[in-house]
């Protein structure tokens, strides 16, 4: 047992319910798991074993570092890294047949250059801007990037094993943007087939458009948020979808004190008990991740009864205004967690706080220790 009073508990069964779950949606499609961020701060590597056992035959990950650690911990899927900035350790990842994404003209010319380096074709993903407006080649510089990644390949330096895109709004149904970027990334890849690209996989669906739009899951979908059983569509439960979160976190009460009817609550006294009563500390705070607008919004469980937060999260610590209750020092809070016993989940947390359930699990510091179930 960690010596630290609050943990991340991971339900690694549920994950590969979750995954099984969108290998359903996927039909014919292949699934890559999107474990970039720590696995959205449920931890890299326990969470990609899980992922794998339950038929995930891609990963994806943003940064390289995370590939490579996945390779270090003895992954040997197909696995793919998409965000490095010019000098990044190219050719490491291509001798550790890690796909990369090519972005941009110049990551290219990176790419190349290290599979020369690496002795090695480097596989590729070339990237379409279809109207998100971030990462990758809007149609007309695609056009020139696709000549300049045919003439690597030509030359034995690169494998232009895929095509891929990302949508900017596939959480709202039926949204028309989808249809829009559906269309840019057909052309997309019409041009790349017919500049003489043999691609093994074309990839553009999220985890909104793996459970709501098969017309865009080509090869390979790409769920994140979905595989740790939150619901990624605005009003909809996870168990509407067949997911279950993965993620509970809690603490033990680390003080309960009787406490004056008046008495000012945490920094700034924003929280005033309003009759006698007992505090709770509870031993988390912004230095753990949870957001400071959780202030005097958002609740926890103790008990089987939620209390709201009273007064201003600490870094270290939060209070709760428990009145009468029945409670000491070492007594389980939930701050959040699947749902079934009344604790409040991250969906709850994000509608507290004004974020979305992606934030509230991702944020969740890397101090906070994980224990795995399942
Ligand atoms: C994060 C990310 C995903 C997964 O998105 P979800 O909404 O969590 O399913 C897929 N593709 C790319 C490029 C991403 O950055």
């Amino acid at each position: 047992m960690s010596s630290y009073p609050a943990r991340v508990s991971v339900d690694l069964s549920a994950i590969r319910g979750n995954v099984e779950r969108l290998r359903e949606y996927a039909g014919p499609a292949q699934v890559m798991v999107v474990v970039k961020a720590d696995a959205y701060g449920h931890g890299l590597i326990p969470v990609s074993r899980a992922a794998r056992d339950a038929g995930a035959s891609w990963l994806g990950v943003a940064q390289l570092s995370e590939a490579l650690a996945l390779r270090n911990a003895g992954d040997t899927g197909r696995l793919l890294a998409w965000l490095y900035a010019p000098g990044a350790p190219l050719a490491e990842c291509i001798s550790a047949d890690i796909d990369l994404s090519v972005p941009a003209p110049w990551a290219l010319g990176e790419v190349r250059a290290a599979a020369a380096e690496a002795g090695r074709p480097a596989r590729i993903h070339l990237k379409l801007d279809t109207g998100m407006g971030r990462s990758g080649q809007f149609l007309p510089e695609w056009t020139l990037m696709l000549q300049e990644a045919v003439a690597a390949q030509t030359e034995g330096l690169v494998e232009v094993v895929g095509v891929w895109s990302h949508l900017a709004r596939a959480d709202e149904v039926d949204h028309d943007s989808v249809r829009a970027q559906f269309e840019v990334f057909a052309e997309g890849i019409r041009l790349a087939e017919a500049a003489g690209a043999h691609l093994e996989v074309r990839h553009l669906a999220n985890s909104a458009a793996t459970l709501t739009e098969p017309a865009v899951h080509y090869d390979l979908v790409r769920p994140g948020l979905a595989s740790y059983g939150l619901s990624p569509l605005p009003g909809v439960e996870p168990s509407r979808l067949g997911l279950r979160p993965a993620m509970r976190l809690e603490a033990e009460l680390t003080v309960v004190k009787d406490a004056p009817a008046g008495q000012g609550v945490s920094y700034g006294h924003t929280y005033t008990t309003r009759s006698d009563t007992q505090l709770a500390v509870v031993p988390l705070g912004y230095g753990d991740g949870i957001p400071r607008h959780a202030s005097n919004v958002a609740e926890v469980q103790l008990g089987g009864h939620r209390y709201r937060i009273a007064g201003r999260v600490c870094m270290d610590q939060l209070v709760l205004d428990i009145g009468e209750a029945q409670a000491a020092a070492g007594d389980r809070v939930i701050l959040f967690g699947p749902g079934d016993d009344g604790e409040p989940t991250a969906q709850d947390w994000a509608e507290a706080v004004g974020t979305i359930n992606y934030e509230i699990v991702t944020r969740v510091g890397a101090r906070v220790p994980r224990e795995y179930l399942g």
